[in-house]
């Protein structure tokens, strides 16, 4: 019998859109489709790549509104932020089309055997699988580069958001996309050890949480194929005395609750000094008791539900946890009453780092605070966790950026800033956050052969 994945809407519970798995040979042709065309596109010039990304580019503003609704029933986020998101993605197809071909240059190096040629080469069809925080975004880190590599793409995307899945091989296509250049694959998990066996597949790309990850690096290793990971975070938001601590808690609060706190990169631990550790704790408290979880589909709300019930359930059991192993709630982080996967933003304190539960992802609004007593404390705690994905630092003194910059056990910092992707500057992290990067230019060489021409 047919699985059939059904959209939910998680603002209201009610059942939406139906999109049956494929069946084996749907799957077959398609990972056939795949090959084929990737013979033709590795031979195309960077002039045509270029063409269709600009094209795809056009197709995500011309509907962005449109996109921009499937995410929001799907799984819950702003309307606003999804419109934002689905922009971004016109950006980041732009930002390969127009930098890609000088990322692409051949380097030449002089060797004792006469000139060598470093060319980039494309491998073949790369597999992505990818959740749904931010549904539309995570694929198309990998989809842009992909198509300016040569290479082509298939997506496994998260069962949540095939309706998402869906509308982007439509805009893939509407732009004018040779046949098989990119296809979703409307399938379970359960499928994708078998096509990371697949020796028409040469490599893919992941992201969603540890376990998922370890399972597909386990396929990956028994095939040796290069295998992309981005996982989870608990990044941490460290502030200083010499920072400006109105704007750090403000900003500490649309960190923790971007996305109703589902973002790999939200800053999750704020570990303060404790010189400013209770005027930043009463101001913090204050802007996170001013967040109200509302409808996603109106324009004035700041948080909307969480992606699904399950996932509600994931966060209160792991706050019951938190509490029972010594962490106070100060307050917030309540599932809401009545239709919807609501919650309320939240603020833990007092919480044993070394807890099982205080070292995973808390993937919703509430955050943990840390009072440290100086900067070896404070990055000691910051890395006091199996992850290193991002973290952004308060600061206004050069000596505290430095020991940051170098010390903090993270893929990326923020000084003074919120951390957000940028199609620019690559992306990724280190520990049990994955490995590999995304965006930028060794995004795009993740996946090339780098070939070395000698003569
Ligand atoms: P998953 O990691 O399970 O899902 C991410 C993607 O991986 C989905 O496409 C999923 O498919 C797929 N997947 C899951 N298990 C396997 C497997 N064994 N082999 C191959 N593919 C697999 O995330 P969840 O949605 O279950 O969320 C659970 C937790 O993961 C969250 O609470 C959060 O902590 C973390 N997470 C982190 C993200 C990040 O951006 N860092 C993003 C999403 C989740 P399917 O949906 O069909 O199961």
């Amino acid at each position: 019998e047919t699985h059939v994945f059904t959209s939910i809407n998680p603002a209201t519970g009610t059942p939406g859109a139906r999109y049956p798995e494929l069946t084996k040979d749907e799957v077959e042709q398609r990972v056939a489709r795949a090959h084929d065309a990737f013979l033709a596109w590795r031979e195309t010039d960077y002039a045509t790549r270029t063409d269709l990304l600009e094209k795809i580019a056009e197709q995500f503003d011309a509907n962005a509104e449109r996109l921009a609704e499937i995410a929001t029933r799907e799984m819950g986020k702003t309307l606003k932020s999804s419109l934002a998101e689905v922009q971004k993605c016109a950006g980041g197809f732009r930002h390969y089309a127009q930098n890609g071909p000088a990322m692409l240059e051949s380097r030449t190096f002089d060797t004792a055997a006469g000139k060598a040629t470093a060319r980039w080469l494309p491998m073949g069809p790369v597999l992505a699988v990818m959740p749904w925080n931010f549904p539309y975004w995570q694929v198309v880190r990998f989809l842009a580069p992909t198509i300016m590599a040569g290479n082509v793409g298939l997506l496994k995307h998260a069962s949540l958001t095939q309706g998402v899945a869906a509308a982007i091989e439509e805009m893939v296509i509407a732009a004018g996309a040779p046949a098989g250049v990119f296809q979703n694959l409307a399938i379970k998990s359960d499928k994708v050890a078998d096509l990371i066996a697949d020796d028409r597949i040469v490599a893919v790309t992941l992201t969603g949480s540890e376990g998922a990850g370890m399972q597909v690096a386990e396929a990956a290793g028994r095939a040796l194929k290069k295998v992309v990971l981005e996982l989870g975070g608990s990044d941490p938001f460290i502030v200083m005395p010499s920072a400006d601590i109105d704007r750090a808690a403000e900003t500490a609060v649309k960190a923790r609750i971007q996305n109703t706190g589902q973002s790999c990169i939200c800053a999750k631990r704020m570990i303060v000094h404790a010189d400013v550790y209770d005027d930043f704790l009463a101001k913090f408290s204050a802007g996170m008791k001013a967040v109200t979880a509302g409808d996603p589909m109106d324009g004035a709300t700041d948080m909307g539900p969480l992606s699904s019930e399950e996932q509600r359930q994931t966060v209160v059991d792991q706050l019951a946890q938190i509490q029972a192993a010594g962490g106070k709630l100060l307050f917030g982080g309540e599932a809401l009453a009545g239709k919807g996967a609501y919650m309320s933003a939240g603020i833990l304190v007092d919480v044993p780092i070394d807890d099982p539960v205080a070292q995973e992802e808390l993937f919703g609004p509430v955050a943990m605070v840390f009072k440290a007593d100086d900067i070896d404390a404070a990055i000691r705690l910051a890395n006091d966790v199996p992850f290193g994905l991002g973290s952004s630092v308060w600061t206004n003194d050069p000596h505290e950026r430095e020991r940051f910059e170098r010390d903090v056990a993270a893929g990326m910092t923020a000084v003074n800033a919120m951390l957000a992707s940028a199609p620019e500057a690559p992306f990724g992290g280190i520990k049990r956050s994955g490995h590999g990067r995304e965006l930028g230019p060794y995004g795009l060489h993740e996946f090339m052969n780098l070939k070395t021409v000698f003569g």
